[in-house]
């Protein structure tokens, strides 16, 4: 049978329509089923950050904070020991176990504070406000990743035993 090219148009047409549909609905699907967008911080309520993600026991449960700085903040505001079980590698987004891991405290990098570089009225850069997530507390699996890290962007290395030791704002 011979398909006239009107025809072979229209088939055409009507196999990109089915593309077109077909990639929306699983383009909507994807945004409404997105894993994890609700994760916010147990404590900030800010989004987290997959490579900073932290658990810890805090009010007699296992909580998700979104720094380890946030976690420790909480102990600290609310008197009630934060036992920090889990802690996510930096670099890898990898799961640390809190008792081997080092930390990078205070570098320029922190990605729970968005609206750095405010100008003040005096057009020059206010000062950061007090934040629980800041100075930033990042987790590496090695002290060579962690000196890595500091070397690019400042802070100091430790193992995150001695940064929730020393902790206070
Ligand atoms: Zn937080």
């Amino acid at each position: 049978m011979r398909i006239e090219p009107a025809m072979k148009r229209r088939r055409w047409l009507v196999g990109m329509l089915g593309v077109v549909a077909a990639s929306t609905i699983g383009y909507a699907g994807w945004r409404t089923f997105r894993p994890g967008d609700q994760a916010v911080c147990y404590a900030c309520k800010r989004p987290i950050h997959e490579h900073s993600k932290t658990v810890a026991f805090a009010d007699a449960r296992s909580r998700l904070f979104c720094c380890p700085a946030c976690a420790l903040s909480q102990q600290e505001q609310s008197g009630e020991p934060v036992i920090i079980t889990r802690l996510t590698s930096f670099l890898s987004g990898e799961p640390l176990a809190p008792e081997n891991a080092f930390v990078v405290r205070g570098s320029d990098v922190n990605m729970c504070i968005r609206d750095r570089g405010l100008i003040g009225a005096d057009k020059r850069p206010a000062p950061l406000r007090f934040d629980r997530c800041s100075p930033s507390l990042y987790a590496f699996a090695n002290p060579s990743e962690a000196s890595q890290f500091a070397r690019q962007h400042g802070g100091q290395v430790m193992l995150f035993r001695e940064a929730a030791e020393t902790f206070s704002k």
